[in-house]
C-alpha cells in the first residue's frame, strides 16, 4: 500500500498528532498484520513517537529542543532556517511501527506526531504498508 498524508501546519514550532489519520489510511487497506513505514520528505519537518495523553508533554519537547538549538547563532546557511533543519536531524524524518489486527502496536501513551520546524507549511507523510 502506497499513501500520502497531508498535514497543514499552523505555527512556526509545533508538533501535531497524526496517529489517527494513519489508522484511518490502514484499515482502509483492510492489512492485519504488517509493518507501517512512515517517512517525512522535508528538511525543515520530522516524526516522532511519543505520549500523547498529556499535551504538556510535546511542549516540552519543543521547549528543550528550542533551547538545544537557539534562532540566533553564527550559522552559515543563507535561508536563515538553519535552526529548523538542525531540530529535523535530531528527530528524524521517519519511524517504523508494527501493526497488529489493523491498528498501529503503540503503547498504551504513544501517538505519532508530525513535527513542524519551519511552518507554517502544508506537508506530507508518506506511508507504506508492508
Ligand atoms: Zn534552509
Amino acid at each position: 500500500m502506497k499513501k500520502a498524508l497531508t498535514v497543514k501546519t499552523n505555527s512556526k514550532t509545533e508538533f501535531i498528532e497524526i496517529t489517527r489519520d494513519i489508522e484511518e489510511a490502514i484499515q482502509s487497506e483492510r492489512v492485519d498484520d504488517g509493518v507501517c513505514m512512515l517517512f517525512v520528505p522535508h528538511t525543515t519537518a520530522a516524526i516522532t513517537i511519543n505520549e500523547s495523553a498529556d499535551p504538556n508533554v510535546k511542549s516540552d519537547i519543543l521547549m528543550v529542543l528550542n533551547k538545544v538549538v537557539p534562532w540566533k547563532e553564527a550559522y552559515r546557511h543563507l535561508e536563515g532556517n538553519s535552526p529548523a533543519h538542525i531540530k529535523s536531524s535530531i528527530i528524524g524524518a521517519s519511524e517504523v511501527i508494527a501493526v497488529e489486527g489493523g491498528r498501529l502496536k503503540l503503547g498504551t501513551w504513544q501517538g505519532v506526531f508530525f513535527c513542524e520546524f519551519d511552518g507554517p507549511r502544508s506537508r506530507t507523510v508518506h506511508i507504506r504498508l508492508l
